[in-house]
Protein backbone atom coordinates (compact mmCIF):
# COMPACT_ATOMS: atom_id res chain seq x y z
CA UNK A 1 0.00 0.00 0.00
CA UNK A 2 1.30 3.16 -1.12
CA UNK A 3 0.48 4.97 2.14
CA UNK A 4 1.43 2.60 4.50
CA UNK A 5 5.45 3.94 5.10
CA UNK A 6 3.73 7.66 5.84
CA UNK A 7 0.56 6.11 8.14
CA UNK A 8 3.34 4.23 10.07
CA UNK A 9 5.71 7.41 9.83
CA UNK A 10 2.68 9.57 11.32
CA UNK A 11 2.19 7.02 14.42
CA UNK A 12 5.55 7.25 15.27
CA UNK A 13 5.27 11.01 15.49
CA UNK A 14 2.55 10.74 17.44
CA UNK A 15 4.29 8.83 19.95
CA UNK A 16 7.17 11.24 19.96
CA UNK A 17 4.95 13.89 20.88
CA UNK A 18 3.44 12.24 23.49
CA UNK A 19 0.34 10.29 22.69
CA UNK A 20 0.38 6.40 24.42
CA UNK A 21 -3.26 5.60 24.23
CA UNK A 22 -3.13 2.34 22.51
CA UNK A 23 -6.62 2.18 20.96
CA UNK A 24 -6.20 5.77 19.75
CA UNK A 25 -2.71 5.11 18.22
CA UNK A 26 -4.14 1.81 16.67
CA UNK A 27 -7.61 3.12 15.80
CA UNK A 28 -5.38 6.02 13.70
CA UNK A 29 -3.18 2.99 12.07
CA UNK A 30 -6.25 1.52 10.52
CA UNK A 31 -8.27 4.52 8.89
CA UNK A 32 -6.73 5.92 5.68
CA UNK A 33 -6.54 9.60 6.48
CA UNK A 34 -5.52 9.90 2.79
CA UNK A 35 -9.25 8.89 1.42
CA UNK A 36 -10.42 12.06 3.88
CA UNK A 37 -8.36 14.80 2.08
CA UNK A 38 -9.43 16.66 -1.30
CA UNK A 39 -8.19 14.75 -4.53
CA UNK A 40 -4.71 16.09 -5.09
CA UNK A 41 -3.50 16.20 -1.41
CA UNK A 42 -3.29 12.55 -0.87
CA UNK A 43 0.67 12.36 -0.23
CA UNK A 44 0.16 15.47 2.67
CA UNK A 45 -2.59 13.45 4.40
CA UNK A 46 -0.17 12.03 7.08
CA UNK A 47 2.12 15.24 7.36
CA UNK A 48 1.77 16.94 10.49
CA UNK A 49 -0.57 19.45 9.42
CA UNK A 50 -4.29 20.81 8.75
CA UNK A 51 -5.41 20.58 5.02
CA UNK A 52 -8.59 22.34 3.71
CA UNK A 53 -11.31 20.53 2.42
CA UNK A 54 -13.61 23.42 0.48
CA UNK A 55 -15.51 26.08 2.24
CA UNK A 56 -12.80 27.66 4.17
CA UNK A 57 -12.63 24.31 6.70
CA UNK A 58 -9.86 22.05 7.20
CA UNK A 59 -8.93 18.56 7.90
CA UNK A 60 -7.35 19.06 11.55
CA UNK A 61 -3.73 17.73 12.43
CA UNK A 62 -3.44 14.03 13.20
CA UNK A 63 -1.69 15.35 16.51
CA UNK A 64 -4.42 17.42 17.09
CA UNK A 65 -7.04 14.46 16.63
CA UNK A 66 -5.00 11.93 18.65
CA UNK A 67 -4.79 14.82 21.56
CA UNK A 68 -8.06 15.56 21.57
CA UNK A 69 -9.57 11.74 21.02
CA UNK A 70 -7.07 10.67 24.16
CA UNK A 71 -8.36 13.21 26.16
CA UNK A 72 -12.11 11.89 25.74
CA UNK A 73 -11.23 8.63 27.40
CA UNK A 74 -12.96 6.80 24.71
CA UNK A 75 -14.41 2.95 25.19
CA UNK A 76 -16.63 0.56 23.10
CA UNK A 77 -20.31 1.55 23.25
CA UNK A 78 -19.87 5.36 24.78
CA UNK A 79 -22.01 7.70 22.96
CA UNK A 80 -19.69 10.24 21.63
CA UNK A 81 -21.23 13.75 20.36
CA UNK A 82 -19.14 15.39 17.85
CA UNK A 83 -19.43 18.69 16.52
CA UNK A 84 -17.43 19.25 13.00
CA UNK A 85 -17.98 17.03 11.43
CA UNK A 86 -15.81 18.42 8.65
CA UNK A 87 -13.59 15.77 6.65
CA UNK A 88 -14.72 13.03 8.76
CA UNK A 89 -12.03 11.74 9.36
CA UNK A 90 -12.44 12.67 13.41
CA UNK A 91 -15.85 10.59 13.45
CA UNK A 92 -14.00 7.90 11.63
CA UNK A 93 -11.27 7.76 14.30
CA UNK A 94 -14.23 7.26 16.86
CA UNK A 95 -15.93 4.96 15.14
CA UNK A 96 -12.73 3.01 14.53
CA UNK A 97 -12.56 2.70 18.37
CA UNK A 98 -16.07 1.12 18.83
CA UNK A 99 -17.57 4.58 20.06
CA UNK A 100 -21.44 4.80 19.07
CA UNK A 101 -20.85 8.18 17.23
CA UNK A 102 -23.20 11.70 17.01
CA UNK A 103 -21.69 13.98 14.38
CA UNK A 104 -23.25 17.49 13.51
CA UNK A 105 -21.99 20.14 10.94
CA UNK A 106 -23.48 23.27 9.87
CA UNK A 107 -21.91 23.59 6.15
CA UNK A 108 -24.13 20.93 4.02
CA UNK A 109 -22.15 20.07 1.49
CA UNK A 110 -18.88 18.61 3.62
CA UNK A 111 -21.75 16.70 5.99
CA UNK A 112 -22.74 14.98 2.96
CA UNK A 113 -19.40 14.11 1.42
CA UNK A 114 -18.19 13.19 4.61
CA UNK A 115 -21.32 11.06 5.48
CA UNK A 116 -20.52 8.89 1.86
CA UNK A 117 -17.14 8.57 3.29
CA UNK A 118 -18.12 7.18 6.40
CA UNK A 119 -20.86 5.01 5.05
CA UNK A 120 -18.02 3.51 2.26
CA UNK A 121 -15.88 2.48 4.87
CA UNK A 122 -18.47 0.56 6.53
CA UNK A 123 -18.91 3.29 10.17
CA UNK A 124 -22.55 3.15 11.18
CA UNK A 125 -22.82 6.61 13.01
CA UNK A 126 -26.36 9.14 13.09
CA UNK A 127 -25.19 12.81 11.41
CA UNK A 128 -26.82 15.75 10.80
CA UNK A 129 -26.80 19.36 9.39
CA UNK A 130 -27.40 22.67 12.20
CA UNK A 131 -25.51 24.58 14.79
CA UNK A 132 -23.78 22.15 16.71
CA UNK A 133 -23.25 25.01 19.45
CA UNK A 134 -26.46 23.65 20.71
CA UNK A 135 -25.45 20.28 20.74
CA UNK A 136 -28.04 17.16 19.63
CA UNK A 137 -30.84 17.22 22.55
CA UNK A 138 -32.86 14.83 21.36
CA UNK A 139 -29.75 12.09 21.43
CA UNK A 140 -28.31 13.43 25.36
CA UNK A 141 -26.92 12.79 27.33
CA UNK A 142 -23.56 12.25 25.92
CA UNK A 143 -20.70 10.18 27.37
CA UNK A 144 -18.38 12.42 25.68
CA UNK A 145 -18.61 15.77 23.68
CA UNK A 146 -15.57 16.43 20.97
CA UNK A 147 -16.50 20.26 19.72
CA UNK A 148 -13.48 20.41 16.80
CA UNK A 149 -13.74 24.13 16.15
CA UNK A 150 -12.84 27.02 18.28
CA UNK A 151 -15.17 27.96 20.70
CA UNK A 152 -15.49 31.82 21.94
CA UNK A 153 -16.42 30.70 25.90
CA UNK A 154 -17.49 27.70 27.78
CA UNK A 155 -20.56 26.23 25.49
CA UNK A 156 -23.64 25.90 28.23
CA UNK A 157 -25.88 23.54 25.55
CA UNK A 158 -23.34 21.77 25.05
CA UNK A 159 -22.15 21.16 29.33
CA UNK A 160 -25.67 20.31 29.76
CA UNK A 161 -25.57 17.29 27.50
CA UNK A 162 -22.91 15.31 29.27
CA UNK A 163 -23.57 12.65 31.57
CA UNK A 164 -22.55 11.89 34.92
CA UNK A 165 -19.13 11.37 34.94
CA UNK A 166 -18.77 12.28 30.95
CA UNK A 167 -16.10 14.34 29.47
CA UNK A 168 -16.22 17.38 27.04
CA UNK A 169 -13.31 18.21 24.84
CA UNK A 170 -13.62 21.80 23.31
CA UNK A 171 -11.03 24.37 22.45
CA UNK A 172 -11.80 27.74 23.83
CA UNK A 173 -10.10 31.35 22.94
CA UNK A 174 -10.23 34.08 20.50
CA UNK A 175 -9.77 34.09 16.60
CA UNK A 176 -5.81 34.29 17.48
CA UNK A 177 -5.35 30.60 19.37
CA UNK A 178 -7.27 28.37 21.72
CA UNK A 179 -6.62 26.29 24.98
CA UNK A 180 -7.86 23.13 24.44
CA UNK A 181 -10.15 22.96 27.71
CA UNK A 182 -11.44 19.50 29.20
CA UNK A 183 -14.72 19.53 31.05
CA UNK A 184 -15.55 16.34 33.07
CA UNK A 185 -19.34 16.40 35.03
CA UNK A 186 -19.53 15.80 38.73
CA UNK A 187 -22.93 15.98 39.87
CA UNK A 188 -24.14 19.87 38.89
CA UNK A 189 -20.71 20.46 39.17
CA UNK A 190 -18.21 20.67 36.10
CA UNK A 191 -14.29 20.43 36.72
CA UNK A 192 -12.32 22.11 34.50
CA UNK A 193 -8.56 21.31 32.88
CA UNK A 194 -6.49 23.49 30.62
CA UNK A 195 -4.84 20.56 28.17
CA UNK A 196 -2.35 22.75 25.81
CA UNK A 197 -2.96 25.76 23.68
CA UNK A 198 -4.01 24.70 20.13
CA UNK A 199 -5.25 26.44 16.43
CA UNK A 200 -8.71 25.76 15.31
CA UNK A 201 -11.29 27.26 12.77
CA UNK A 202 -14.65 29.04 14.69
CA UNK A 203 -17.39 27.46 16.17
CA UNK A 204 -20.19 29.72 14.64
CA UNK A 205 -23.52 29.88 15.90
CA UNK A 206 -25.85 30.53 19.04
CA UNK A 207 -23.56 29.81 21.42
CA UNK A 208 -20.40 30.11 19.45
CA UNK A 209 -19.10 32.99 17.10
CA UNK A 210 -21.86 34.95 15.14
CA UNK A 211 -20.64 35.36 12.12
CA UNK A 212 -18.83 33.68 9.80
N1 LIG B 1 -13.60 17.07 12.74
C1 LIG B 1 -13.23 17.50 11.43
C2 LIG B 1 -12.46 16.50 10.65
O1 LIG B 1 -12.17 15.41 11.17
O2 LIG B 1 -12.21 16.78 9.48
C3 LIG B 1 -12.48 18.81 11.44
C4 LIG B 1 -13.39 19.90 11.51
S1 LIG B 1 -12.96 21.50 11.00
C5 LIG B 1 -11.49 21.85 11.88
C6 LIG B 1 -14.27 22.34 11.89
C7 LIG B 1 -15.64 22.06 11.36
O3 LIG B 1 -16.58 22.63 12.27
C8 LIG B 1 -15.91 22.69 10.02
O4 LIG B 1 -16.32 21.72 9.11
C9 LIG B 1 -17.02 23.71 10.31
O5 LIG B 1 -17.92 23.89 9.25
C10 LIG B 1 -17.67 23.07 11.52
N2 LIG B 1 -18.48 23.97 12.34
C11 LIG B 1 -18.22 25.25 12.73
N3 LIG B 1 -19.21 25.73 13.49
C12 LIG B 1 -20.13 24.72 13.59
C13 LIG B 1 -21.39 24.58 14.25
N4 LIG B 1 -21.93 25.56 14.99
N5 LIG B 1 -22.04 23.40 14.14
C14 LIG B 1 -21.53 22.38 13.42
N6 LIG B 1 -20.35 22.46 12.76
C15 LIG B 1 -19.66 23.60 12.86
Amino acid sequence: MIYARKQKQMIERLIAKGISDRQVLRAMAAVPRHLFVQPGMEFQAYDEKALPIGFDQTISHPYTVALMTQTLQIEDHKRILEIGTGSGYQAAILCEMGARVFTVERIEPLARRAEGKLKDLGFHFLSRVGDGSLGWPAYAPYDGIIVTAGAPVSPASLLDQLKEGGRCVVPIGDGEGQMLTLFIREGRELRKFEIEPLSFVPLIGRDGWKKP
